[in-house]
């Protein structure tokens, strides 16, 4: 378990290299003007911690971890920093005590988080502005042992006495893979079953399809899963079928596309949701059972509903089920958060007879409502689409790596 876990954290400086890369291509085209570190600030929550650095435009970064007392620092190739508060103390500081930005150098400036228990960068990425936002880094820490973290300083010293700074990937990749988890995506309606539609004409099943079809190629691409689709083309499924798909497949997770309507246009931004049949909320009651007539819709009658349970072995495996559906939605949600327009409470509970499979964890991504203009135009866009698919599959990677995390 752990093991993977740390083959996932030697592929970190694969990811920096990656970087590295694309911004050394962009140099060739025009010479490089340094941007400027605009804004930074740090969320904590228990078991994790969130820096976000505000940028003119992307650049490169790396990490170096420091002992006595324990730091990580973030640093950023950039020219000048005009943060408001160059220092924060986090409310809650679980992980991190307080973070300092300082120029370090004419050409780097670098963010030192000091820690008050072992920790270590689980992911980072940057985001092109979108939205009237600037470009960002996001850096997510998570606890790491002490025996990890003198590691990582060991490391990093070693780096900085004259080996390369970033280590070569080659061991990571290398090491024997075990099975794959498998992640079934199920693009929501198809064939006679448009599911939603804008007056225009642009229709959910396309929208979803298309967009299901690119998520299954982020996630193939890193290397960490093995991905079905429910449907590849414009077919029709009834909703038992694509439930027993999952569970025939003995599934790790199913995660059903959608970009419903709501009765209300004012209603946008993307949100998941997990199963409970005894969710409250009105709106999402009738979003569910609009749903869930789709096979109605289609000249199906509809299965008949599980039976109350009854054997406590299936309910217990049902209540687990439920926790790592929850799981899941909040840590795609997470990963939504800084890249896209999330409805208000994303996280979210209705009774959707796609999600009912007892031995498979399942959630549902409203990407947006096909009856906001807002979000109609940003489904339309490929840019969006791109950005939404990369934080849903770094979401179900993060969701994978917590389920390692346990004892
Ligand atoms: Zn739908």
């Amino acid at each position: 378990m752990t093991r993977q876990f740390l083959t996932r954290l030697a592929l970190l400086p694969l990811l920096v290299l990656v970087f590295l890369g694309i911004v050394h291509a962009q140099d060739e085209a025009s010479p490089p003007a340094l941007p400027n570190v605009i804004d930074a600030r740090i969320t904590v929550a228990p078991d994790r911690a969130r820096l976000v650095i505000d940028l003119a435009a992307r650049t490169e970064f790396s990490f170096v971890s420091l002992d006595e007392p324990d730091r990580l620092a973030v640093d950023l190739r950039a020219g000048t920093f005009s943060v408001p508060e160059a220092e924060g103390n986090p409310a809650e500081a679980e992980l991190v005590s307080s973070y300092a930005i300082e120029q370090a150098a004419a050409d780097r400036v670098r963010t030192t988080l000091t820690l008050s228990a072992p920790a270590q960068v689980q992911q980072a990425y940057v985001l092109d502005p979108f939205d009237g936002q600037p470009a960002r880094l996001v850096v997510d820490i998570i606890p790491a042992t002490a025996e990890e973290f003198a590691a990582n300083v060991e490391r990093d010293r070693a780096a900085s006495a004259g080996a390369p700074a970033v280590s070569t990937p080659a061991g990571g990749s290398e090491l024997p893979i075990a099975t794959k988890p498998l992640v079934v995506i199920d693009p929501g309606h198809g064939g006679i079953d448009s599911g939603a539609e804008t007056a225009e004409g642009v229709r959910e099943k396309d929208i979803v399809l298309a967009f299901s079809l690119r998520l299954q190629e982020l996630l193939v691409e890193s290397g960490r899963f093995d991905v079905a689709l429910t449907r590849q083309t414009d077919t029709y499924l009834r909703l038992e079928e694509r439930v027993a798909l999952a569970r025939a497949n003995k599934a790790d997770l199913f995660i059903s596309i959608h970009a419903d309507s709501f009765q209300q246009p004012e209603i946008r931004g993307a949100s998941v949701y997990t199963r409970d049949e005894n969710a409250t909320d009105v709106l999402d009651k009738v979003l569910a059972d609009t749903e869930n007539r789709s096979d109605v819709i289609a000249g199906f009658t509809m299965p008949p509903m599980a039976p109350e349970v009854v054997d406590i072995l299936l309910d217990l495996m049902r209540r687990e089920m439920r926790v790592q559906s929850f799981m899941a939605a909040q840590s795609i949600v997470h990963q939504l958060e800084p890249s896209v327009a999330l409805r208000r409470f994303p996280v979210r509970q209705a009774d959707f007879f796609v999600l009912q499979a007892p031995d498979v964890p399942s959630v549902l991504v409203e990407l947006g409502f096909l009856s906001n203009a807002s979000d109609i135009a940003n489904l339309m866009q490929s840019d969006w689409r791109d950005r939404t698919a990369e934080a849903i599959a770094r979401g179900i990677s993060t969701y994978f790596d917590s389920l390692q995390e346990e004892p």
